[in-house]
Protein backbone atom coordinates (compact mmCIF):
# COMPACT_ATOMS: atom_id res chain seq x y z
CA UNK A 1 0.00 0.00 0.00
CA UNK A 2 0.93 3.67 -0.61
CA UNK A 3 1.32 4.55 2.60
CA UNK A 4 4.38 2.23 3.53
CA UNK A 5 6.41 3.07 0.39
CA UNK A 6 5.42 6.53 0.41
CA UNK A 7 5.38 6.57 -3.26
CA UNK A 8 2.75 9.15 -4.27
CA UNK A 9 -0.91 7.56 -5.71
CA UNK A 10 -1.99 9.20 -8.70
CA UNK A 11 -5.02 9.54 -9.66
CA UNK A 12 -6.29 10.86 -13.04
CA UNK A 13 -10.01 12.32 -12.88
CA UNK A 14 -11.46 12.54 -16.42
CA UNK A 15 -13.97 15.13 -16.52
CA UNK A 16 -13.91 18.55 -14.48
CA UNK A 17 -17.84 19.13 -14.01
CA UNK A 18 -19.65 18.96 -10.55
CA UNK A 19 -19.01 15.15 -9.90
CA UNK A 20 -15.26 15.31 -11.25
CA UNK A 21 -14.50 18.75 -9.01
CA UNK A 22 -16.28 17.31 -6.22
CA UNK A 23 -14.66 13.68 -6.06
CA UNK A 24 -11.39 15.72 -6.59
CA UNK A 25 -11.67 17.24 -2.82
CA UNK A 26 -13.58 14.13 -1.63
CA UNK A 27 -10.66 12.39 -2.66
CA UNK A 28 -8.64 14.44 -0.79
CA UNK A 29 -10.03 15.07 2.32
CA UNK A 30 -10.16 11.46 3.24
CA UNK A 31 -6.69 10.78 2.28
CA UNK A 32 -4.64 14.01 3.65
CA UNK A 33 -6.00 13.60 6.94
CA UNK A 34 -4.32 10.16 7.04
CA UNK A 35 -1.17 11.62 5.82
CA UNK A 36 -1.85 10.03 2.44
CA UNK A 37 0.93 10.94 -0.44
CA UNK A 38 -1.38 11.51 -3.33
CA UNK A 39 -1.51 13.14 -6.84
CA UNK A 40 -4.22 13.87 -8.08
CA UNK A 41 -4.78 15.71 -11.69
CA UNK A 42 -8.24 16.63 -13.35
CA UNK A 43 -8.54 16.47 -16.77
CA UNK A 44 -11.07 18.53 -18.41
CA UNK A 45 -11.57 18.90 -21.81
CA UNK A 46 -12.99 22.83 -22.16
CA UNK A 47 -10.87 25.71 -22.33
CA UNK A 48 -12.13 26.08 -18.83
CA UNK A 49 -13.49 24.91 -15.14
CA UNK A 50 -17.21 26.53 -16.77
CA UNK A 51 -20.94 25.82 -15.96
CA UNK A 52 -23.70 27.80 -18.18
CA UNK A 53 -26.35 29.16 -16.75
CA UNK A 54 -29.27 27.48 -15.25
CA UNK A 55 -29.53 26.01 -12.04
CA UNK A 56 -29.19 22.76 -10.01
CA UNK A 57 -31.43 21.83 -7.30
CA UNK A 58 -28.98 20.32 -4.40
CA UNK A 59 -31.02 18.09 -1.97
CA UNK A 60 -30.07 17.81 1.67
CA UNK A 61 -28.41 14.45 1.21
CA UNK A 62 -25.69 16.45 -1.29
CA UNK A 63 -25.47 19.28 0.99
CA UNK A 64 -24.94 17.67 3.40
CA UNK A 65 -21.62 16.30 2.33
CA UNK A 66 -20.93 19.82 0.96
CA UNK A 67 -20.80 20.51 4.90
CA UNK A 68 -18.74 17.66 5.84
CA UNK A 69 -16.40 19.19 3.61
CA UNK A 70 -16.47 22.57 5.16
CA UNK A 71 -18.16 24.62 2.06
CA UNK A 72 -21.50 24.50 3.60
CA UNK A 73 -21.64 27.99 4.71
CA UNK A 74 -20.29 28.67 1.10
CA UNK A 75 -23.11 26.90 -0.18
CA UNK A 76 -26.05 28.63 2.03
CA UNK A 77 -24.42 31.97 0.94
CA UNK A 78 -25.42 31.72 -2.84
CA UNK A 79 -27.74 29.33 -2.37
CA UNK A 80 -30.06 31.36 0.23
CA UNK A 81 -32.70 30.85 2.60
CA UNK A 82 -35.79 28.50 2.60
CA UNK A 83 -38.51 28.66 4.49
CA UNK A 84 -40.08 25.46 4.82
CA UNK A 85 -41.93 24.24 1.60
CA UNK A 86 -39.97 22.06 -0.92
CA UNK A 87 -42.21 22.25 -4.04
CA UNK A 88 -45.83 23.13 -4.51
CA UNK A 89 -47.55 21.33 -7.47
CA UNK A 90 -50.43 23.38 -9.26
CA UNK A 91 -52.81 22.64 -12.00
CA UNK A 92 -51.67 24.08 -15.44
CA UNK A 93 -54.87 26.14 -16.22
CA UNK A 94 -55.71 27.94 -12.68
CA UNK A 95 -52.86 27.50 -10.49
CA UNK A 96 -54.77 25.41 -7.77
CA UNK A 97 -52.93 23.49 -5.33
CA UNK A 98 -52.30 19.87 -6.21
CA UNK A 99 -50.06 19.31 -3.16
CA UNK A 100 -48.02 21.31 -0.91
CA UNK A 101 -44.78 19.46 0.11
CA UNK A 102 -42.96 20.62 2.99
CA UNK A 103 -39.57 20.00 4.38
CA UNK A 104 -37.43 20.93 7.38
CA UNK A 105 -34.99 23.11 6.20
CA UNK A 106 -34.36 25.75 8.14
CA UNK A 107 -31.18 24.54 9.95
CA UNK A 108 -27.90 25.11 8.70
CA UNK A 109 -27.56 21.83 6.74
CA UNK A 110 -30.89 22.29 3.90
CA UNK A 111 -31.65 22.09 0.15
CA UNK A 112 -29.23 24.39 -2.15
CA UNK A 113 -30.80 25.30 -5.41
CA UNK A 114 -28.15 27.32 -6.38
CA UNK A 115 -26.98 28.29 -10.10
CA UNK A 116 -24.79 25.90 -11.27
CA UNK A 117 -22.37 28.36 -11.92
CA UNK A 118 -21.59 29.43 -8.51
CA UNK A 119 -21.32 25.66 -7.55
CA UNK A 120 -18.69 24.68 -9.82
CA UNK A 121 -16.63 28.02 -9.00
CA UNK A 122 -16.80 27.08 -5.37
CA UNK A 123 -15.56 23.76 -5.87
CA UNK A 124 -13.06 25.03 -8.22
CA UNK A 125 -12.24 27.66 -5.71
CA UNK A 126 -11.83 24.97 -3.33
CA UNK A 127 -9.56 22.38 -5.07
CA UNK A 128 -7.03 25.13 -5.53
CA UNK A 129 -7.01 26.56 -2.37
CA UNK A 130 -6.28 23.58 -1.07
CA UNK A 131 -3.92 22.31 -3.44
CA UNK A 132 -6.24 19.30 -3.76
CA UNK A 133 -5.58 18.47 -7.14
CA UNK A 134 -4.17 20.02 -10.74
CA UNK A 135 -6.74 21.55 -12.82
CA UNK A 136 -6.27 20.71 -16.72
CA UNK A 137 -7.91 22.54 -19.05
CA UNK A 138 -8.36 21.62 -23.32
CA UNK A 139 -7.26 17.67 -22.07
CA UNK A 140 -9.79 15.60 -24.00
CA UNK A 141 -9.89 12.13 -23.10
CA UNK A 142 -9.94 9.84 -26.06
CA UNK A 143 -9.12 6.40 -24.19
CA UNK A 144 -7.23 4.52 -21.63
CA UNK A 145 -4.80 1.13 -22.27
CA UNK A 146 -4.02 -1.12 -19.15
CA UNK A 147 0.09 -1.21 -18.59
CA UNK A 148 1.17 -3.45 -16.18
CA UNK A 149 1.52 -0.93 -13.42
CA UNK A 150 -0.97 1.87 -14.15
CA UNK A 151 -3.21 2.84 -16.45
CA UNK A 152 -2.14 5.32 -19.54
CA UNK A 153 -4.21 8.14 -20.61
CA UNK A 154 -4.47 9.32 -24.69
CA UNK A 155 -6.06 12.85 -25.32
CA UNK A 156 -7.20 14.76 -28.43
CA UNK A 157 -3.95 16.26 -28.34
CA UNK A 158 -2.04 13.61 -29.05
CA UNK A 159 -0.53 13.56 -25.45
CA UNK A 160 -0.47 11.02 -22.99
CA UNK A 161 -0.61 10.70 -19.27
CA UNK A 162 0.32 7.59 -16.86
CA UNK A 163 -2.06 7.16 -13.22
CA UNK A 164 -2.29 4.44 -10.79
CA UNK A 165 -6.36 5.07 -10.94
CA UNK A 166 -8.23 6.66 -13.52
CA UNK A 167 -11.86 8.13 -12.25
CA UNK A 168 -14.47 8.56 -15.48
CA UNK A 169 -16.53 11.45 -14.60
CA UNK A 170 -16.95 12.67 -18.22
CA UNK A 171 -20.98 12.83 -18.46
CA UNK A 172 -23.75 10.82 -20.21
CA UNK A 173 -21.63 10.41 -23.40
CA UNK A 174 -18.42 9.49 -21.23
CA UNK A 175 -15.67 8.14 -23.95
CA UNK A 176 -14.18 6.14 -20.57
CA UNK A 177 -17.70 4.42 -20.30
CA UNK A 178 -17.89 3.80 -24.25
CA UNK A 179 -14.53 2.32 -24.26
CA UNK A 180 -15.91 -0.89 -22.15
CA UNK A 181 -19.22 -0.68 -22.48
CA UNK A 182 -21.63 -0.93 -25.75
CA UNK A 183 -24.45 1.17 -25.25
CA UNK A 184 -26.14 4.28 -26.01
CA UNK A 185 -27.90 7.50 -24.57
CA UNK A 186 -31.64 6.63 -24.20
CA UNK A 187 -34.26 9.12 -25.24
CA UNK A 188 -37.21 9.53 -22.91
CA UNK A 189 -39.46 11.08 -25.09
CA UNK A 190 -39.06 14.52 -23.52
CA UNK A 191 -37.48 17.81 -24.29
CA UNK A 192 -36.99 21.00 -22.08
CA UNK A 193 -36.52 24.67 -22.98
CA UNK A 194 -34.24 26.20 -19.89
CA UNK A 195 -33.67 29.45 -18.27
CA UNK A 196 -32.99 31.80 -15.56
CA UNK A 197 -35.56 34.74 -14.80
CA UNK A 198 -35.04 37.64 -12.30
CA UNK A 199 -37.94 37.27 -9.33
CA UNK A 200 -38.25 40.67 -8.74
CA UNK A 201 -39.18 41.05 -12.68
CA UNK A 202 -41.94 38.85 -11.49
CA UNK A 203 -44.78 41.39 -9.78
CA UNK A 204 -46.37 39.76 -6.25
CA UNK A 205 -44.14 36.32 -6.61
CA UNK A 206 -45.21 34.28 -4.03
CA UNK A 207 -43.63 31.65 -3.81
CA UNK A 208 -40.31 33.29 -2.30
CA UNK A 209 -38.13 29.97 -1.86
CA UNK A 210 -40.19 27.24 -3.37
CA UNK A 211 -40.35 25.46 -6.45
CA UNK A 212 -43.26 24.99 -8.45
CA UNK A 213 -44.48 22.46 -10.93
CA UNK A 214 -47.60 23.03 -12.95
CA UNK A 215 -48.72 19.75 -14.47
CA UNK A 216 -50.78 19.19 -17.46
CA UNK A 217 -50.74 15.90 -19.72
CA UNK A 218 -47.62 15.35 -21.43
CA UNK A 219 -46.18 18.67 -20.27
CA UNK A 220 -44.81 20.47 -17.13
CA UNK A 221 -43.53 23.35 -16.49
CA UNK A 222 -40.83 23.86 -13.61
CA UNK A 223 -39.83 26.70 -11.79
CA UNK A 224 -37.09 26.97 -8.33
CA UNK A 225 -35.41 29.86 -6.85
CA UNK A 226 -31.77 30.05 -7.43
CA UNK A 227 -28.85 32.83 -5.90
CA UNK A 228 -30.06 33.59 -2.83
CA UNK A 229 -33.89 33.66 -4.22
CA UNK A 230 -32.89 36.26 -6.83
CA UNK A 231 -33.54 34.12 -9.86
CA UNK A 232 -35.50 31.37 -11.33
CA UNK A 233 -34.27 28.93 -12.77
CA UNK A 234 -36.92 27.62 -15.44
CA UNK A 235 -37.50 24.18 -17.00
CA UNK A 236 -40.37 23.55 -19.28
CA UNK A 237 -40.84 19.90 -20.11
CA UNK A 238 -42.76 18.66 -23.23
CA UNK A 239 -43.15 14.92 -24.75
CA UNK A 240 -42.29 15.33 -28.14
CA UNK A 241 -42.26 12.04 -31.00
CA UNK A 242 -38.29 11.41 -31.43
CA UNK A 243 -38.84 12.64 -35.11
CA UNK A 244 -40.00 16.42 -34.38
CA UNK A 245 -36.78 16.60 -32.20
CA UNK A 246 -34.32 14.80 -34.09
CA UNK A 247 -32.07 18.02 -34.21
CA UNK A 248 -32.31 18.83 -30.74
CA UNK A 249 -29.14 18.15 -28.66
CA UNK A 250 -28.15 17.71 -25.14
CA UNK A 251 -26.16 20.99 -24.79
CA UNK A 252 -26.28 24.45 -24.65
CA UNK A 253 -25.72 25.11 -27.89
CA UNK A 254 -29.05 23.66 -28.63
CA UNK A 255 -31.54 26.95 -28.81
CA UNK A 256 -35.05 28.05 -29.90
CA UNK A 257 -37.46 30.45 -30.82
CA UNK A 258 -39.23 31.72 -27.63
CA UNK A 259 -42.33 31.42 -29.89
CA UNK A 260 -42.07 27.73 -29.87
CA UNK A 261 -42.19 28.00 -26.10
CA UNK A 262 -45.15 30.15 -25.99
CA UNK A 263 -47.03 27.33 -28.60
CA UNK A 264 -46.26 24.51 -26.24
CA UNK A 265 -47.52 25.89 -23.29
CA UNK A 266 -50.45 27.43 -24.82
CA UNK A 267 -53.65 27.09 -22.33
CA UNK A 268 -50.86 27.59 -19.16
CA UNK A 269 -51.92 30.15 -16.71
CA UNK A 270 -50.74 33.63 -16.65
CA UNK A 271 -47.68 33.19 -14.10
CA UNK A 272 -46.65 30.66 -16.50
CA UNK A 273 -46.90 32.98 -19.19
CA UNK A 274 -45.77 36.11 -17.59
CA UNK A 275 -41.83 33.76 -16.83
CA UNK A 276 -42.27 32.96 -20.47
CA UNK A 277 -42.13 36.29 -20.73
CA UNK A 278 -39.27 36.78 -19.30
CA UNK A 279 -37.39 34.26 -20.77
CA UNK A 280 -33.98 34.51 -23.31
CA UNK A 281 -35.57 35.30 -26.71
CA UNK A 282 -33.67 31.86 -28.02
CA UNK A 283 -34.17 29.40 -24.93
CA UNK A 284 -32.09 26.20 -24.71
CA UNK A 285 -34.15 23.54 -25.94
CA UNK A 286 -32.44 20.69 -24.23
CA UNK A 287 -33.10 16.75 -25.33
CA UNK A 288 -33.26 14.66 -22.18
CA UNK A 289 -31.98 11.12 -21.88
CA UNK A 290 -30.43 8.75 -19.41
CA UNK A 291 -28.75 5.46 -19.80
CA UNK A 292 -30.06 2.25 -18.80
CA UNK A 293 -28.44 0.85 -16.19
CA UNK A 294 -24.90 -0.76 -15.68
CA UNK A 295 -23.84 -3.39 -13.65
CA UNK A 296 -20.53 -2.50 -13.69
CA UNK A 297 -18.22 0.29 -12.92
CA UNK A 298 -14.56 -0.47 -12.35
CA UNK A 299 -12.58 -1.81 -15.18
CA UNK A 300 -8.83 -3.11 -15.50
CA UNK A 301 -8.83 -4.76 -12.09
CA UNK A 302 -9.90 -1.60 -10.76
CA UNK A 303 -7.81 0.94 -12.11
CA UNK A 304 -10.53 2.30 -14.21
CA UNK A 305 -13.66 3.88 -12.08
CA UNK A 306 -16.57 5.60 -13.27
CA UNK A 307 -18.60 8.18 -11.82
CA UNK A 308 -21.55 10.39 -11.95
CA UNK A 309 -23.33 10.60 -15.06
CA UNK A 310 -20.88 8.11 -16.42
CA UNK A 311 -21.85 5.59 -14.62
CA UNK A 312 -25.87 6.17 -14.10
CA UNK A 313 -27.25 9.35 -16.40
CA UNK A 314 -30.60 9.93 -14.95
CA UNK A 315 -33.44 12.00 -15.61
CA UNK A 316 -33.54 15.26 -14.07
CA UNK A 317 -37.27 14.45 -12.60
CA UNK A 318 -36.07 14.15 -9.19
CA UNK A 319 -33.08 17.25 -8.86
CA UNK A 320 -31.00 14.08 -7.95
CA UNK A 321 -28.20 13.44 -10.80
CA UNK A 322 -25.56 15.64 -9.31
CA UNK A 323 -26.16 14.69 -5.50
CA UNK A 324 -25.77 11.14 -6.57
CA UNK A 325 -22.28 12.08 -8.20
CA UNK A 326 -21.23 13.95 -5.18
CA UNK A 327 -22.41 10.71 -3.44
CA UNK A 328 -20.12 8.90 -5.53
CA UNK A 329 -17.08 10.93 -4.89
CA UNK A 330 -17.78 10.62 -1.45
CA UNK A 331 -17.69 7.18 -0.73
CA UNK A 332 -15.11 6.72 -3.32
CA UNK A 333 -12.81 8.94 -1.27
CA UNK A 334 -13.33 7.01 1.91
CA UNK A 335 -13.09 3.81 -0.08
CA UNK A 336 -9.88 5.00 -1.20
CA UNK A 337 -8.58 6.75 1.96
CA UNK A 338 -9.33 3.38 3.68
CA UNK A 339 -7.86 1.11 1.34
CA UNK A 340 -4.11 3.40 0.80
CA UNK A 341 -3.83 3.79 4.78
CA UNK A 342 -4.50 0.06 5.00
CA UNK A 343 -7.61 1.01 7.58
CA UNK A 344 -9.70 -1.73 6.30
CA UNK A 345 -7.33 -4.39 6.91
CA UNK A 346 -6.97 -7.31 4.25
CA UNK A 347 -10.27 -7.35 2.86
CA UNK A 348 -9.57 -4.50 0.88
CA UNK A 349 -5.84 -4.08 0.02
CA UNK A 350 -6.08 -4.34 -3.75
CA UNK A 351 -7.69 -1.25 -6.13
CA UNK A 352 -10.31 -4.27 -7.07
CA UNK A 353 -11.62 -4.84 -4.03
CA UNK A 354 -11.95 -1.37 -2.89
CA UNK A 355 -13.54 -0.49 -6.59
CA UNK A 356 -15.90 -3.20 -5.71
CA UNK A 357 -16.63 -1.81 -2.10
CA UNK A 358 -17.35 1.66 -3.62
CA UNK A 359 -19.55 -0.30 -6.47
CA UNK A 360 -21.44 -2.42 -3.51
CA UNK A 361 -22.42 0.74 -1.57
CA UNK A 362 -23.57 3.02 -4.53
CA UNK A 363 -25.07 0.95 -7.76
CA UNK A 364 -28.30 0.06 -5.96
CA UNK A 365 -28.80 3.44 -4.68
CA UNK A 366 -28.09 5.63 -7.95
CA UNK A 367 -30.17 2.75 -9.86
CA UNK A 368 -32.91 3.33 -7.63
CA UNK A 369 -32.46 6.82 -8.35
CA UNK A 370 -32.30 6.50 -12.10
CA UNK A 371 -35.36 4.54 -11.56
CA UNK A 372 -37.68 6.62 -9.95
CA UNK A 373 -36.53 9.48 -12.19
CA UNK A 374 -38.12 8.33 -14.79
CA UNK A 375 -41.23 7.19 -12.97
CA UNK A 376 -41.12 10.77 -11.55
CA UNK A 377 -41.68 12.75 -14.99
CA UNK A 378 -44.18 10.35 -16.16
CA UNK A 379 -46.22 11.21 -13.05
CA UNK A 380 -45.86 15.03 -13.64
CA UNK A 381 -46.97 14.90 -17.02
CA UNK A 382 -49.63 12.03 -16.40
CA UNK A 383 -48.14 9.14 -18.60
CA UNK A 384 -48.39 6.43 -16.47
CA UNK A 385 -50.06 3.66 -17.98
CA UNK A 386 -52.61 3.67 -15.55
CA UNK A 387 -52.98 7.35 -16.12
CA UNK A 388 -52.88 7.22 -19.92
CA UNK A 389 -56.49 6.85 -20.20
CA UNK A 390 -57.54 9.12 -17.55
CA UNK A 391 -58.65 12.54 -17.94
CA UNK A 392 -56.97 15.13 -15.96
CA UNK A 393 -59.09 15.86 -13.42
CA UNK A 394 -58.83 12.18 -12.44
CA UNK A 395 -55.23 12.11 -13.00
CA UNK A 396 -54.90 14.95 -10.05
CA UNK A 397 -55.62 12.73 -7.49
CA UNK A 398 -53.05 10.33 -8.29
CA UNK A 399 -50.01 13.30 -8.59
CA UNK A 400 -50.89 14.19 -4.97
CA UNK A 401 -50.44 10.70 -3.78
CA UNK A 402 -47.44 9.58 -5.87
CA UNK A 403 -45.29 12.68 -5.02
CA UNK A 404 -45.36 13.20 -0.97
CA UNK A 405 -43.21 10.62 -0.25
CA UNK A 406 -40.86 10.37 -2.78
CA UNK A 407 -37.78 11.95 -2.05
CA UNK A 408 -37.38 10.52 1.50
CA UNK A 409 -35.23 7.78 0.04
CA UNK A 410 -32.73 10.04 -2.25
CA UNK A 411 -32.73 12.12 0.71
CA UNK A 412 -32.55 10.49 4.01
CA UNK A 413 -30.25 7.74 3.23
CA UNK A 414 -27.33 7.88 5.94
CA UNK A 415 -24.93 7.36 3.46
CA UNK A 416 -21.71 6.57 5.94
CA UNK A 417 -24.02 4.18 8.01
CA UNK A 418 -24.59 2.52 4.38
CA UNK A 419 -20.66 2.40 3.41
CA UNK A 420 -19.79 1.02 7.03
CA UNK A 421 -22.10 -0.94 6.50
CA UNK A 422 -21.17 -2.67 3.17
CA UNK A 423 -17.93 -2.13 3.77
CA UNK A 424 -18.47 -4.45 7.35
CA UNK A 425 -20.65 -7.17 5.43
CA UNK A 426 -18.00 -7.37 2.59
CA UNK A 427 -15.14 -8.08 5.37
CA UNK A 428 -17.69 -10.73 7.47
CA UNK A 429 -18.06 -12.57 3.99
CA UNK A 430 -14.04 -12.60 3.24
CA UNK A 431 -13.54 -13.58 6.71
CA UNK A 432 -16.39 -16.61 6.29
CA UNK A 433 -14.99 -17.87 3.18
CA UNK A 434 -18.52 -16.73 1.20
CA UNK A 435 -17.88 -14.65 -2.11
CA UNK A 436 -20.13 -11.95 -2.85
CA UNK A 437 -22.48 -11.47 -5.84
CA UNK A 438 -22.15 -7.57 -7.27
CA UNK A 439 -25.88 -6.13 -6.79
CA UNK A 440 -27.83 -6.98 -9.48
CA UNK A 441 -29.79 -3.99 -11.57
CA UNK A 442 -32.43 -3.96 -13.82
CA UNK A 443 -35.12 -2.18 -11.74
CA UNK A 444 -34.34 0.89 -14.16
CA UNK A 445 -35.82 -0.22 -16.90
CA UNK A 446 -39.61 -1.05 -14.36
CA UNK A 447 -40.14 3.20 -14.70
CA UNK A 448 -39.97 3.60 -17.88
CA UNK A 449 -43.30 3.91 -18.68
CA UNK A 450 -45.18 1.23 -16.89
CA UNK A 451 -46.60 3.37 -14.40
CA UNK A 452 -44.52 1.72 -11.35
CA UNK A 453 -43.63 3.99 -8.36
CA UNK A 454 -40.40 2.99 -7.79
CA UNK A 455 -39.91 4.40 -4.24
C1 LIG B 1 -32.48 19.73 -17.60
C2 LIG B 1 -31.62 19.16 -16.49
C3 LIG B 1 -31.84 19.57 -15.20
C4 LIG B 1 -31.10 19.01 -14.13
N1 LIG B 1 -31.37 19.41 -12.87
C5 LIG B 1 -30.72 18.83 -11.83
C6 LIG B 1 -31.00 19.23 -10.49
O1 LIG B 1 -31.82 20.10 -10.24
N2 LIG B 1 -30.32 18.59 -9.49
C7 LIG B 1 -29.40 17.62 -9.74
O2 LIG B 1 -28.83 17.08 -8.78
N3 LIG B 1 -29.09 17.23 -11.00
C8 LIG B 1 -29.73 17.81 -12.04
N4 LIG B 1 -29.44 17.44 -13.32
C9 LIG B 1 -28.45 16.37 -13.53
C10 LIG B 1 -27.05 16.90 -13.36
O3 LIG B 1 -26.86 18.02 -14.19
C11 LIG B 1 -26.02 15.84 -13.69
O4 LIG B 1 -26.37 14.63 -13.08
C12 LIG B 1 -24.64 16.26 -13.22
O5 LIG B 1 -24.23 17.43 -13.85
C13 LIG B 1 -23.63 15.15 -13.49
O6 LIG B 1 -22.35 15.59 -13.20
P1 LIG B 1 -21.09 14.89 -13.87
O7 LIG B 1 -19.92 15.63 -13.32
O8 LIG B 1 -21.18 13.43 -13.71
O9 LIG B 1 -21.26 15.17 -15.42
P2 LIG B 1 -21.22 16.56 -16.21
O10 LIG B 1 -21.84 17.63 -15.41
O11 LIG B 1 -21.79 16.26 -17.55
O12 LIG B 1 -19.67 16.90 -16.34
C14 LIG B 1 -18.84 16.16 -17.20
C15 LIG B 1 -17.57 16.98 -17.44
O13 LIG B 1 -16.66 16.17 -18.16
C16 LIG B 1 -16.16 16.92 -19.27
N5 LIG B 1 -15.84 15.92 -20.30
C17 LIG B 1 -16.70 15.23 -21.08
N6 LIG B 1 -16.04 14.37 -21.88
C18 LIG B 1 -14.71 14.53 -21.59
C19 LIG B 1 -13.53 13.91 -22.07
N7 LIG B 1 -13.56 12.93 -23.01
N8 LIG B 1 -12.34 14.30 -21.55
C20 LIG B 1 -12.28 15.27 -20.60
N9 LIG B 1 -13.38 15.90 -20.12
C21 LIG B 1 -14.59 15.52 -20.59
C22 LIG B 1 -17.28 17.87 -19.64
O14 LIG B 1 -16.82 18.97 -20.37
C23 LIG B 1 -17.82 18.24 -18.26
O15 LIG B 1 -17.11 19.31 -17.70
C24 LIG B 1 -30.12 18.01 -14.39
C25 LIG B 1 -29.87 17.62 -15.71
C26 LIG B 1 -30.61 18.19 -16.75
C27 LIG B 1 -30.34 17.73 -18.15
Amino acid sequence: MTSKTQEPFRIAVVGGGIGGLFCALAIHHHCSGAGIPLHIDVYEQASEYKEIGAGVGLGINAARLVHKLRLGERLNSFAGDRTGVWITFRRYNDSGEIVTIPVHDKETVRQAPCARSDLLDMLRGAVEERGAARLHTGKKCMGVEDLEKGVRLRFADSLTAEADLVIGCDGIHSALRNQFVVDKPVFSGQIAYRGVVPTKSLPNWPFESWSVLWSAKHRHFLVFPIARNEELNVVAFITKPEKEVADVKESWTSICDRKDVYADFKGFDKPVQDIIDLMPEQPSKWRLNDREPLDRWHYFDGKVILLGDAAHAMLPHLGAGAGQSMEDGWVLGRALGEHLSGHTGSNFTSLQTTARLYQDVRLPRAQKTQATSRAAGNTYEMQTPDMLELSFEECIPLIAKRTGERMKSVWEEDLDATYERVRDEGAQRVASGTSKQSPTSGALATGQGEGIEVE
